[in-house]
């Protein structure tokens, strides 16, 4: 049995209301039925923006050294509390990150390791469908936008969303905000010059550095791990086949998280 619109947004709606313990209202979908329901959405065109993470060259210090370039360049707070948190890049372990993917031998190295994750920017994002406003929506390119200002809170996406990839500002983010140190990072601060910050009540999340595109830059992610580790992460267009991006494909067995969702991720990781 499918799983339409409306019945969708009534598990998200109930999953929010409820809480379900930090589930998101995908996982609570039969398997199978959600890809079904997915096979209906219209494809965008191309290109399509992907990323692939080399596991092999990252390690914890470089992760910590892409959130950082991430986190300072877009003015992302860190509150100092766990419930709070805002992320918009992070570490987890193998078993949070691909639990469809471990059985009851695997090594506790394995099971252990961190991965660097974030937005999958899905070809099929459930995030967006669920959203009443339009406030996060997907690019002819593949990036899934968030427009704070036309955000309502609802949180909906979060629900949504099966890779815990969105945050909420619970309380006023700039609150925390380093002011002193994110004005040496980033001229400009707090003008509009630089990026701007957010609001209590709204949600926030990765935007495949948008911003940094436009102005012809790569992600800071990407450019700070190249910078300490040449290839340990590539960024680029799938639908060219001369691409960084398309060659680390051809070149490498990668994953995907929870492709059995059927919601297309576009962050791979070479493993
Ligand atoms: Fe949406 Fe989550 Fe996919 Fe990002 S990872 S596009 S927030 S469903």
């Amino acid at each position: 049995m499918g799983v339409n619109r409306r019945e969708f947004l009534k598990i998200a709606g109930l999953s929010t209301l409820f809480g379900l313990g930090g589930k998101a209202a995908i996982d609570i979908l039969v398997p199978g039925e959600l890809e079904a329901s997915m096979q209906a959405l219209p494809q965008t065109g191309e290109p399509r923006l992907a990323m692939v993470v080399d596991t092999g060259k990252m390690d914890e210090k470089l992760m910590d050294i892409c959130i950082k370039a991430c986190h300072d360049e877009h003015n992302v707070p860190d509150l100092g509390n766990p419930k709070e948190e805002i992320k918009w890049i992070w570490k987890e372990d193998y078993e949070h990150s691909f639990p469809g993917q471990k059985h009851t031998y695997i090594g506790d190295d394995v099971k252990h390791q961190p991965f660097l994750l974030m937005c999958n920017h899905c070809t099929n994002p459930p995030c967006c469908r669920v959203c009443p406003t339009k406030s996060t929506w997907q690019r002819e390119d593949g990036i899934i936008m968030m427009d704070q200002h036309r955000c309502i809170g609802c949180r909906f996406c979060m629900a949504a969303c099966p890779f815990g990839a969105r945050s909420f500002n619970w309380g006023d983010p700039r609150r925390a905000m380093r002011v002193e140190e994110l004005k040496a990072l980033n001229p400009g601060f707090p003008t509009n010059k630089a990026y701007p910050t957010r609001a209590k009540g709204v949600v926030e999340k990765c935007t495949f550095c948008a911003e940094r595109l436009a102005k012809g830059q790569i992600p800071a992610c990407v450019e700070a791990a190249n910078k300490e580790k040449k290839g340990s992460m590539v960024f680029g267009d799938l639908a060219d086949p001369d691409s960084e991006v398309r060659s680390a494909l051809k070149a490498h067995y990668t994953i995907r998280r929870k492709p059995e969702l059927g919601t297309e991720p576009n962050l791979f990781f070479i493993v």
